[in-house]
């Protein structure tokens, strides 16, 4: 069709030769998350420059969040603190060491799983993530889901869980019992910055772990 046609009668022409779907091969716009994306890199690139909640104004780097693409294994935390807003990587402060810990724990290396967050960008002052800032960063989290298709989801905190799970549940009463969301099993334990604070809770999250290893040795993917 020549291209002086106006874009209403280019649609009316289409629609009355039956065609319904429409599809427009243009680079989403920073921030617009589609839902087909093809890999985790597409989708990192499409987070670039992300303008959606008022964390963008404030925040030095967007933490994607990092690792094996075909994770068995996924943990899922809060928000980046200070030293992931710096660097752009998600757990890599005194929690993330400790993190690093626990995955070793239980056989695996930091580049056999999947790190990521709930939000993608750091709360001033790391205050508790707003509904609206989680809403808007969510779709990308969705996303990774999807696309990485891990066997478990280990959420760390009771932030995490609740968000992931939909639930108001106390962590203390979730942790230890698998749940699901998105047909992916769940696994909340405690965040490794609260075990920092109170690390007689340790072995509480040790006996969480223990069941997701469990798990993983019986249902590889
Ligand atoms: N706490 C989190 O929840 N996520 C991080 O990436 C670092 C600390």
């Amino acid at each position: 069709m020549a291209d002086d046609v106006p874009v209403r009668d280019q649609l009316e022409f289409f629609r009355d030769l039956g065609v319904r779907d429409l599809f427009v091969d243009r680079p989403a716009a920073p921030g617009v998350v589609t839902g087909s994306t093809p890999d985790l890199a597409a989708l990192a690139k499409s987070l670039e420059g992300c303008p959606r909640c008022k964390l963008s104004k404030t925040r030095t780097n967007i933490v994607f969040g990092q690792g094996n693409p075909k994770a068995q294994l996924m943990f899922v935390g809060e928000a980046p603190g200070r030293d992931e807003d710096e660097q752009g990587l998600a757990f890599v402060g005194r929690a993330g060491q400790l993190l690093t810990k626990i995955i070793e724990a239980i056989g695996r290396k930091r580049e056999d799983v999947f790190i990521a967050n709930i939000l993608k960008c750091r709360p001033p002052n790391n205050r508790n993530p707003e509904p609206d800032e989680v809403a808007s960063c969510r779709p990308f989290l969705d996303e990774q889901i999807r696309l990485i298709r891990p066997r478990v989801i280990v959420t760390l905190g009771t932030f995490a869980a609740q968000a992931i799970l939909g639930t108001d549940e106390p962590i203390g009463r979730m942790r230890g019992h698998w749940r699901e969301a998105k047909g992916v099993r769940v696994m909340p334990t405690f965040h490794p910055a609260f075990l920092l604070r109170s690390p007689e809770r340790k072995k509480d999250v040790w006996e969480d772990m223990k069941l997701v290893r469990d798990f993983l040795a019986q249902n590889p993917k």
